[in-house]
């Protein structure tokens, strides 16, 4: 084990952009523990293949809405050693699309709990180890927000967009508070990605009409996402800070 070696926490990597970004991840040196909160089987299955990369990897279960959940997931990596760099948060969800008047609020209160206090609790836990101020060597955050952030996503699910509106704003605002203590916040917000979330919008995002009106004709792959992510993460993009970094092919 390197005396060392780095670690990046993916919120969600057992599946989609989070495991093409672990791999990714992964490819560039990172040691990598990945997050799920049910899929066990992606997530051990992905972590031999980090494995047979030559990196190290860890799978960590845990609901990044429950803080004692998360608390305890940062306590576990913190005992396998070496530094924690780079936190991704990318668990996220959404739910079937409906005008307002038929949502009930449940569902505002889960999006909301998984994808932004999920966000906030992860930011927290990884600033007081990397916080330069409190001894940690600095790092990089990047929050998974959406493109939705900025459309609203009008008549399918203004509630998740809403959830990513709140994270584009926490990750300007962390990005400013925490930039002096050595840790870079940046957001990344995808367009439409070719991933499983979409069963759960019941949205055929396969439809010929959805890749039509996209600039670019088509739909994005996870590791079109992934490469941004790991852009962000790296020190290559070291005067890089508070940015929104569309990746929506156009739109
Ligand atoms: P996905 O394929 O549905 O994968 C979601 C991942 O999040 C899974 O690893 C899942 O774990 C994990 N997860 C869900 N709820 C969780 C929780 N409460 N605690 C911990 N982990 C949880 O999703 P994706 O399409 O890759 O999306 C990843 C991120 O990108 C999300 O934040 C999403 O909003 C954003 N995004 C996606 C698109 C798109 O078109 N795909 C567009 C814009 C933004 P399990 O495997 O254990 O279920």
């Amino acid at each position: 084990m390197p005396a060392m070696s780095a670690w990046v926490l993916i919120t969600g990597g057992s599946r989609g952009i989070g495991a093409a970004t672990a791999l990714r991840c992964a490819e560039a040196g990172w040691d990598v523990a990945i997050n799920y909160v049910q899929d066990s089987a992606a997530a051990e299955a992905l972590a031999a293949r980090l494995h047979g990369l030559g990196r190290r990897a860890l799978t960590l279960q845990a609901d990044v809405a429950d803080e004692a959940q998360v608390v305890k997931m940062f306590e576990r990596l913190d005992a396998e050693g070496g530094r924690l760099r780079g936190l991704v948060n990318n668990a996220g969800i959404v739910a079937p699309a409906a005008r307002l008047e038929a949502m009930a609020p449940e569902r505002w209160r889960r999006l909301f709990d998984v994808n932004v206090i999920g966000t906030l609790l992860c930011c927290q836990q990884a600033a007081r180890r990397m916080s330069t101020a409190r001894g940690g060597a600095g790092g990089a955050i990047v929050n998974l927000s959406s493109r939705a952030a900025e459309f609203g996503s009008g008549g399918t699910y203004v509630d998740y967009a809403a959830t990513k509106g709140a994270v584009d704003t926490l990750t300007k605002g962390l990005a400013r508070e925490l930039i002096g203590e050595g840790i870079r916040v940046n957001g990344v917000r995808p367009g439409i990605i070719e991933t499983e979330i979409h069963a759960a919008s019941r949205i055929d995002v396969r439809a010929a009409d959805i890749a039509a009106s996209i600039p670019i004709q088509r739909l994005g792959r996870a590791e079109e996402v992934a490469e941004a992510i790991a852009w962000l993460l790296s020190d290559a993009a070291s005067y890089t800070v508070g940015a929104l970094l569309d990746v929506g092919g156009g739109r």
